[in-house]
């Protein structure tokens, strides 16, 4: 049988065997890291020497990560704990950012899905009230990644604090909170190769004021209660020195060959936001005439696992609020898939998908120019 092709890295990449043989050693010793028997005392160590790890990744100390059950909650800890009451977030957002602030305002983007810093200043500008800003490193979609350090700047000047959502970032880019001059950040063990259900909020000053979610025995120094998930954070920890050494070149390496291969086979297909910078394992590819979901199910068939659009959690086809923020036509939107590496990721995989997606193409409508052009 033909091996199956997993090029769906943007909603979970597969687990590295070494964070589930650190998983498993976990697992199979007893302690909670409260107690203060050996027992405790040992779980509290593995408690410890993952945090450090995980503030390693992103250049923090190791006081200022708060371990959550995810993204999805660190996202909505940054965006609730701070008391700011005006949240202005990017108009590409994740779901987790946008439904935690319901009456954020939106930050437009660019037809490249860059976010406007004009439109930042300018509302900043209008509103004196002190804000939150909360801007992504790389949009999980379409892989652009976004002027984070340019946007703190204007942020800060204007007395707001800021949070950025970089859960797609770690393995992929530089990662540095410092450098970006954030002050919370959101980062997810599943996107990094560990496992789901853990993630991280990191605060880069450990004194920032952050009112919990979740109240009860004051684990994590009062900011995030409930017995922590120690082979989760254990995983999170052994996926984040593991990410920190991936080869980014090798990703863009094959991600070029890919999007130059699918270019050169389907003529009429775009990469979207070919124009702006990129995560090295993304490229969200459109093939008008031919519909996402009919992408997904056929390649599906193939063996080939990638993504329609945002699709990462309901299993259904959702239009695209990402594409639409960029001014995409309907039609172009609803006909993307995203098609996302790591790791694990070979030259064959990138063939396999080429070989498949170009011949779906060649049957779909609108085909006659491609029969050409792959003869
Ligand atoms: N933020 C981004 C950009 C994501 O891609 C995701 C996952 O799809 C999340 C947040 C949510 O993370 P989690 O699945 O850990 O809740």
């Amino acid at each position: 049988m033909t091996p199956a092709v997993y090029l769906d890295y943007n909603a979970t990449a597969p687990t590295r065997p070494e964070v589930a043989a650190a998983m498993a050693a976990c697992l199979a010793e007893p302690g909670n890291p409260s107690s203060v028997h050996a027992f405790g005392r040992a779980a509290r160590r593995r408690l410890e020497e993952a945090r450090a790890a995980v503030a390693e990744l992103v250049a923090a100390a190791p006081a200022g990560v708060v371990f959550t059950s995810g993204g999805t909650e660190a996202n909505n800890l940054a965006l609730r704990g701070t008391g700011r009451t005006r949240i202005l977030v990017s108009a590409v957002e994740h779901g987790s950012v946008i439904a935690a602030a319901p009456a954020a305002e939106l930050i437009s983007v660019d037809a490249a899905g860059r976010v406007r810093l004009d439109a930042l200043e300018e509302m900043l500008a209008a509103d004196h009230r002190p804000a939150l800003v909360s801007i992504m490193l790389a949009n999980n979609e379409t892989g652009v990644v976004q002027p984070v350090a340019e946007a703190a700047a204007i942020a800060r000047r204007h007395g707001a604090l800021v949070h950025c959502d970089a859960v797609q970032g770690p393995g992929r880019l530089e990662v540095d909170i410092g450098a970006m001059g954030v002050d919370l950040l959101t980062l997810s063990a599943h996107k990094l190769g560990g496992p789901a259900g853990v993630g991280a909020l990191v605060l880069a000053e450990d004194g920032l004021d952050l009112a919990p979610l979740l109240r009860g025995g004051g684990q994590e120094r009062g900011r995030r209660s409930g017995t922590e998930n120690l082979p989760g954070i254990v995983g999170f920890g052994a996926a984040a020195r593991a990410a920190a050494g991936d080869d980014r070149a090798r990703l863009r390496a094959l991600r070029e060959r890919l999007e130059a291969e699918a270019l050169r086979r389907v003529p009429r297909a775009r990469v979207v936001a070919a124009e702006a910078e990129r995560l090295p394992n993304t490229v969200c590819l459109a093939l008008p005439g031919l519909a996402s979901d009919i992408q997904v199910m056929a390649l599906d068939l193939e063996g080939i696992a990638v993504s329609a659009g945002a699709a990462c959690s309901s299993g259904k086809v959702a239009a695209s609020h990402v594409l639409a923020a960029m001014g995409l036509p309907a039609a172009t939107a609803g006909s993307a898939i995203r098609v996302s590496l790591g790791w694990g990721s070979r030259e064959e995989d990138v063939a396999r998908f080429v070989e498949a997606w170009a011949a779906l193409a060649a049957r779909g409508p609108h085909a006659d120019s491609e029969r050409e052009s792959t003869a």
